[in-house]
């Protein structure tokens, strides 16, 4: 292992208490991460020194607060290689961002019989959002099956393609199998059809290194708060020139030019999409933890996770009458279970007493549940600030649940 976990550690102040006079063994990153002190201290800042509302000041706070606002727009561009700043839209999340595209590209591009294909394992986010288009517009969902090892059957979805199909709009990680998606193929393939695609980050962004240009999607959204970020501030990545033919979703002070009863003219990109008083102290947070991600190392974060992983996995399965959901070759480090004969929240509750912060339940994944013939699962998600000896209390744990239940 690279990472040096005990300065890490130090580094996240909620991670060193006890819960239940137990030490915290915090495995709900796929929920939301917690938060180093450089975030916080970025946003205590901002409250302490620097708070005024952005864009519209003459005044020494307002620029200082849009300085670092921008600042943290250009932070996020770099990280994920866009080709400019105008491409960085600033929303309240994965679920605000979705549904921005679905409203904007939809008024845009979609007719009564068109296609709109997603995939089985999609959070309710990128569902919802695309079955209110297609009820407004008379359009169709279409939907990509999941193989039994919990991975994308893409020759189904190659068969679902079709000169109807005019928007793709898939997760780019499954946040209760982990599988991560061939987006790159998946985009290319939608493409040769001209559709538009739209990549469900909430659960990749934090895992490895993001290169949208060479993915080539169309539009890229996460959250902050899964990213080390605060809750409430999140990212929609469009590439400039459709973002520039697509109509703006909300309306409202700083998305605009000119206003008159007759007719409003918008503002250029990226302020076109964000109406109203930005979160731009959130986006400062989120500024932030990009700088602490890249100061550890993208890199050395996926290895550590992948390490974790495997350790995890192998651990896990040597459970008598422990079933994973979710074996592809290709994940990230989540990991989805049942033990034989107790309820998922059963398992969560005897976990939680002894400190252990599990997921329970359908994930907002009621589709992909139900694909796999359950109601839900137990789902330990790892940060790289996680240790293998949480590995172990959580194993230990495990086997306590088991006792129990006899
Ligand atoms: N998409 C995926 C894959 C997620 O895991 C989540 C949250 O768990 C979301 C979308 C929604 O994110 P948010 O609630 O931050 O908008």
């Amino acid at each position: 292992m690279s990472l040096d976990l005990n300065k890490i550690r130090k580094d996240f102040p909620l991670l060193s208490q006890d819960i239940y006079k137990k030490p915290l063994v915090y495995l709900d990153n796929g929920a939301t991460t917690q938060k180093p002190q450089q975030v916080i201290d970025a946003e205590l800042e901002m409250y302490n020194a620097l708070n005024s509302n952005i864009h519209r000041g003459v005044h020494y706070l307002s620029n200082c607060s849009t300085d670092k606002f921008e600042e943290a727009r250009k932070k996020i561009k770099d990280f994920i290689k866009a080709s400019s700043d105008k491409e960085i839209v600033f929303t309240a999340g994965t679920t605000a961002s979705v549904n921005t595209i679905a409203f904007s590209l939809g008024e845009y591009w979609i007719e009564p019989g068109d296609e709109i294909i997603l995939s089985e394992m999609e959070h309710h986010s990128n569902i919802v959002p695309w079955q209110m288009l297609c009820e407004r517009k008379g359009a169709k969902l279409k939907v990509i099956p999941v193989l039994d090892n919990g991975e994308l059957d893409i020759d189904a979805y190659g068969k679902l393609l079709s000169d109807k199909t005019k928007i793709v709009s898939v997760t780019h990680v499954s946040n209760t199998l982990g599988t991560i998606n061939p987006i790159a193929k998946i985009t290319e393939m939608a493409h040769s059809k001209d559709a538009y695609v739209v990549i469900d980050g909430a659960q990749g962004i934090q895992h490895g290194q993001l290169n949208v240009k060479d993915i080539d999607c169309d539009f890229y959204v996460f959250s902050g708060h899964k990213i080390f970020a605060p809750t409430g501030i999140g990212v929609l990545y469009g590439k400039e020139e459709i973002l520039n033919k697509i109509p703006p979703y909300q309306g409202g002070g700083d998305m605009i030019d000119t206003v008159t009863f007759e007719k409003t003219t918008y503002a250029e990109l990226p302020f076109k999409f964000e109406a109203g008083t930005a979160n731009y102290i959130g986006a400062v947070g989120l500024g932030a933890a990009i700088d602490y991600i890249v100061s550890v190392g993208i890199e050395d974060i996926a290895e550590q996770e992948k390490e974790l992983l495997e350790y995890a996995t192998k651990k896990l399965s040597s459970i008598d009458g422990l079933k994973i959901y979710g074996t592809s070759e290709n994940k990230v480090s989540t990991i989805s279970f049942l033990l034989d004969g107790i309820h998922h929240l059963d398992t969560g509750m005897i976990l939680d007493k002894l400190g252990i912060a599990v997921r329970t339940g359908h994930h907002c994944t009621q589709p992909l549940t139900k694909r796999f013939g359950i109601d839900g699962t137990v789902r330990a998600s790892f940060a790289f600030y996680n240790t293998k000896e949480e590995v172990d209390a959580l194993y230990d744990g495990l086997l306590k649940v088991k006792e129990l239940f006899g």
